[in-house]
């Protein structure tokens, strides 16, 4: 039995010299499928060329990333949103998308209808959403929250929030929390928000190449480190790994229906 690893960028220069050898130990630690999420336009290309390189392993999804909407943006939604109509690329959601108010609050507004229009793909081509959101917590609800009930579903990304926060995430029906390194850190505090969380309400990431999980933190991160993720989760759930996998696989399953 294997799991699969919802979100990871190893499309990214960091992996340009090794990807072979990263798909293969992924293999190995038993990631059985890995998800990967493009951020702009420059990404697409060398995602969608390692996923046809890998059909049946890796697989595609298009969409604006919150922090790449800058000048000339349009032109990049214009784009993408012509790739998702054409059907070509079996791309298995939008994302990554949402809202980034980290850094800069620049682009506050712009980031919003940006992300509604993408919302917008969602419903239209009825593809589930890879979700973004760093200190933007309660303008991503407010937002969504206006589309319940519109048969949306998806994935709160590199989900790190508070009890609360969770809870209000997870009042939208069909969409999971995604859980990757942050778990295994010291200091993390998502192993007891997580008693709050059921396991038929998350799924496995890595974000590689970033927050590797420990005894790997602080290294270049890839998919076959996702399995220290999930031996803490089952010993969070106090549950076996093959629990584990197989709940989140489920879960998966759930929302990425055309995988099915
Ligand atoms: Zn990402």
């Amino acid at each position: 039995m294997g799991f699969i690893d919802t979100h990871s960028h190893i499309y990214e220069p960091e992996f340009k010299d090794d990807c072979d050898d990263v798909i293969k130990r992924a293999k190995e630690a038993g990631v059985e499928k890995v998800f990967l999420p493009n951020v702009n336009l420059e990404s697409i290309e060398p995602m969608l060329q390692l996923c046809c390189k890998n059909k049946g392993y890796l697989y595609p999804m298009i969409g604006l990333h919150p922090e790449d909407i800058k000048e000339g943006y349009n032109d990049a939604l214009c784009k993408m949103y012509e790739m998702l109509a054409s059907n070509k690329y079996e791309v298995i959601a939008v994302g990554e998308v949402g809202l980034d108010y980290y850094w800069t609050k620049e682009y506050y507004e712009e980031q919003k209808t940006v992300f509604e229009q993408q919302i917008g793909w969602a419903i239209e081509f009825g593809l589930p959403l890879m979700l973004h959101t760093r200190s933007a917590h309660q303008e991503l609800v407010e937002i969504m929250s206006k589309y319940k009930g519109r048969g949306l579903s998806g994935v709160f990304h590199c989900f790190s929030g508070t009890s609360e926060e969770a809870q209000e995430l997870l009042s939208f029906d069909n969409f999971m929390l995604g859980i990757g390194g942050v778990l295994t850190f010291k200091k993390s505090t998502l192993p007891d928000v997580l008693k709050e969380v059921p396991l038929e309400r998350i799924v496995i990431e890595t974000d590689a190449p970033y927050l590797a999980p420990v005894p790997m933190r602080g290294k270049r991160n890839e998919p076959a480190y996702a399995r220290h993720t999930v031996e803490r989760l089952a010993n969070i759930y106090e549950t076996s790994v093959e629990e584990i996998m197989s709940v989140t696989n489920d879960n998966v399953k759930r929302v990425f229906k055309c995988l099915n």
